[in-house]
């Protein structure tokens, strides 16, 4: 009862895992809490996929690190990972000329796109080569147990209320911690709401569903993802190509689809995904939205039928930057992915803050 840890994180996602890693590969003394009784969040509802090559600044740094530490906990924890690339496909010339100017990845042709995956009717497309997949039903999980097997206090169904300098109060009693991090996803404004408020936190809402597999061997992105990532944001021809694509496409810009694919074993196909931001999220799933993630996926694939095995609704913390760090008061910090891209970045992210907040100037 009198123990004092090192670190409390409140959080056991992909982000708050992180950084208890970072920690306890630091030697520290490590408890995480989390109010589900398992992995829960958007930790287990994504693609699995890495994408280290549609990441610029600060996030392709994070990226590249968690992409090597990722590599190396795959062989320590033994979940499957994938390090065959991503194709993103090219279905106009616009989105070639996209690709062409981003410099990422090899160029390939269209035949290159059909020999790599099933796509039909891509004019070209680039294989970003150090991109990589985990099976999202995995990583948090087996990367927990890992932590906990290993020395690392993992426990679950304990909602944390708030926390003071050296004690995080939690639904089943306080716990002592010199540094404490808040890694809660979404769901800061539980907490923190001023913190969240401030800081412009909302909720990113994204409905996903998962197919029966295809045989696809490299995740899949397209033009959409090409609007949304920031390794293609600054081409000069994207402009043009999201002109191009709010007149031809309204229905896919509305839902602000960003289409894209991976298959992971003993699982299937995941499709996906729309975005809708907000405080608080409507919990009513759009079925247009499903309408068209499953049309564009048979017609992307050429296929006649597509077997849907599950829908759900993703959720992930929405933040004006890609992540925010804050420190609430002595000791006491928040942390968070603050867009769709934890899996990508998560690992080099926690361990950067790591470092700061139990180097001297982090600490109490
Ligand atoms: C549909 C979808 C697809 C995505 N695809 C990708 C992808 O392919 N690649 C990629 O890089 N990223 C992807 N992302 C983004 C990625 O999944 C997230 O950025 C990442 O999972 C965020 O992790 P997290 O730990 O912040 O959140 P979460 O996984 O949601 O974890 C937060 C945890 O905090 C716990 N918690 C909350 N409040 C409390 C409290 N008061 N007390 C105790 N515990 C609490 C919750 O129970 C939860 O376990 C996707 C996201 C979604 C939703």
């Amino acid at each position: 009862m009198n123990r004092t840890y090192d670190v409390a994180v409140v959080g056991a996602g992909i982000v708050g895992l992180a950084h208890a890693a970072a920690a306890h590969a630091r030697g520290l003394d490590v408890v995480v809490v989390d109010r589900a009784e398992r992995p829960n969040g958007s930790t287990v509802r994504n693609f699995g996929h890495v994408g280290v090559s549609v990441q610029a600044g600060v996030a392709r740094e994070h990226a590249e690190r968690s992409r090597e530490l990722l590599i190396s906990y795959a062989q320590r924890v033994g979940f499957w990972l994938a390090r065959r690339g991503t194709v993103i496909a090219a279905t106009a010339d616009d989105e070639m000329q996209v690709l062409r100017e981003s410099g990422e990845g090899r160029l390939l042709s269209a035949r290159e796109v059909g020999e790599l995956t099933p796509v039909s009717g891509a004019v070209g497309g680039a294989l970003l080569k150090d991109d990589m997949q985990v099976s999202p039903r995995e990583l948090g999980p087996a990367l927990a147990a890992w932590l906990q097997r290993d020395g690392v206090d993992i426990r679950w169904g304990v909602p944390a209320l708030g926390a003071e300098t050296g004690v995080l109060h939690t639904a089943r009693g306080e716990i002592r911690a010199e540094a404490i991090v808040f890694c809660v996803g979404p769901d800061l404004d539980h907490v923190l709401p001023d913190v969240a408020r401030r800081a412009g936190i909302e909720r990113c809402g994204l409905d996903m569903l998962l197919a029966g597999g295809i045989g696809l061997e490299f995740p899949v992105l397209t033009g959409t993802s090409m609007l949304r990532y920031s390794a293609f944001r600054e081409t000069p021809s994207y402009e043009a190509l999201r002109t191009r694509m709010e007149n031809e496409r309204p229905d896919v810009i509305d839902l602000d689809v960003n289409q894209m694919y991976t298959e992971a074993p003993g699982l299937g196909l995941f499709v996906g995904d729309t975005h809708y931001v907000d405080r608080t999220l409507s919990p009513f799933q759009d079925e247009r939205a499903f309408d068209l993630l499953i049309r564009e996926a048979k017609r992307l694939f050429g296929l006649t039928g597509l077997a849907v095995l599950q829908r759900w609704q993703g959720v992930y913390a929405q933040g004006p930057g890609e992540f925010l760090e804050e420190q609430v008061s002595d000791g006491v910090f928040v942390s968070s992915v603050t867009t769709g891209i934890g899996m990508t970045t998560a690992l080099g992210f926690g361990e950067r803050v790591v470092e700061k907040i139990t180097s001297h100037e982090g600490a109490r």
